[in-house]
């Protein structure tokens, strides 16, 4: 049987057991998404079992058998975030940017956040507000998967001023005039300005500023439900999130 060796380099996603102590990784590298068999890597005496563990960078000599699948033959530990899951807080965000990544996206689709996938999790890492990484890099997954909204202008005429209002269901901003004719009301300025910040900035700026946290929660709920609306796939993580930040664990 024909066999291939290949370097990568990447962010552990998910690890779950297969047979006795192999581990099946998802491992979200620059090119795409993509599965590995670790052997031993639930063996918590091997060498091989932190590179299984979720939020860490890896580097892996693997070996690609020709049904396409692959066998981790040596790992490498790059950056060690296991000192995450300590903080309640850090650990669900980062499980929301995860959930989004192996449920929205195919292994070894090309088009995929993982710049912005990097930047958040250095800036959650760092204790940057976790509701603006949240939030950008939702917007980044919508984005990759093609539905950006428009926020240049009006969506319906394309006019670039008197801009009050935003539709998900008609794709973007509205201009008055556009946004009388849909009987769309007027929005508040905060909403509209996160709304055009959430999908122009990029990576390299996600964590300089930090966004007004009402109008935050506010799109984060459109978000999800526009996900929901366009893929019926809900994102089960944002829940636990969202409810711990309620809780005051900001
Ligand atoms: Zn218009």
């Amino acid at each position: 049987m024909p066999t291939k060796l290949t370097e990568l380099e990447g962010y552990v996603l998910s690890s779950s057991k297969y047979g006795e102590k192999d581990a099946i990784i998802s491992l979200l590298t620059k090119e795409w998404k993509i599965s590995i068999k670790v052997p031993s890597g639930y063996d918590v005496k091997s060498k091989n079992h932190l590179s299984t563990l979720i939020f860490n960078k890896v580097h892996i000599d693997c070996m690609e058998l020709s049904s396409s699948f692959l066998v981790a033959l040596q790992t490498k530990t790059l950056i060690n975030y296991t000192s995450t899951y300590e903080d309640l807080k850090k650990s669900l965000a980062i499980q929301v940017a995860n959930e989004l990544l192996i449920k929205f996206f195919q292994d070894r689709d090309r088009e995929i956040p993982y710049l912005y996938y990097e930047k958040f999790l250095e800036g959650v890492n760092e204790g940057f507000d976790t509701l603006t990484l949240v939030l950008i890099f939702t917007s980044s997954v919508i984005r990759y998967l093609g539905y950006e909204p428009e926020t240049g202008g009006c969506v319906n005429c394309g006019k670039k001023n008197n801009i009050i209002s935003f539709s998900w269901d008609e794709g973007g901003y509205l201009c008055s005039h556009c946004a009388q004719e849909l009987m769309t009301i007027k929005e508040d300025n905060n909403y509209l300005k996160v709304l055009r910040y959430i999908f122009m900035v990029d990576e390299m700026r996600m964590k300089k500023t930090q966004l007004p946290e009402a109008s935050c929660l506010r799109v984060l709920e459109e978000e999800r439900h526009f996900l929901f609306e366009q893929l019926s796939t809900e994102i089960k993580s944002l829940d636990m999130y969202l409810e711990n930040r309620k809780k005051g664990n900001k």
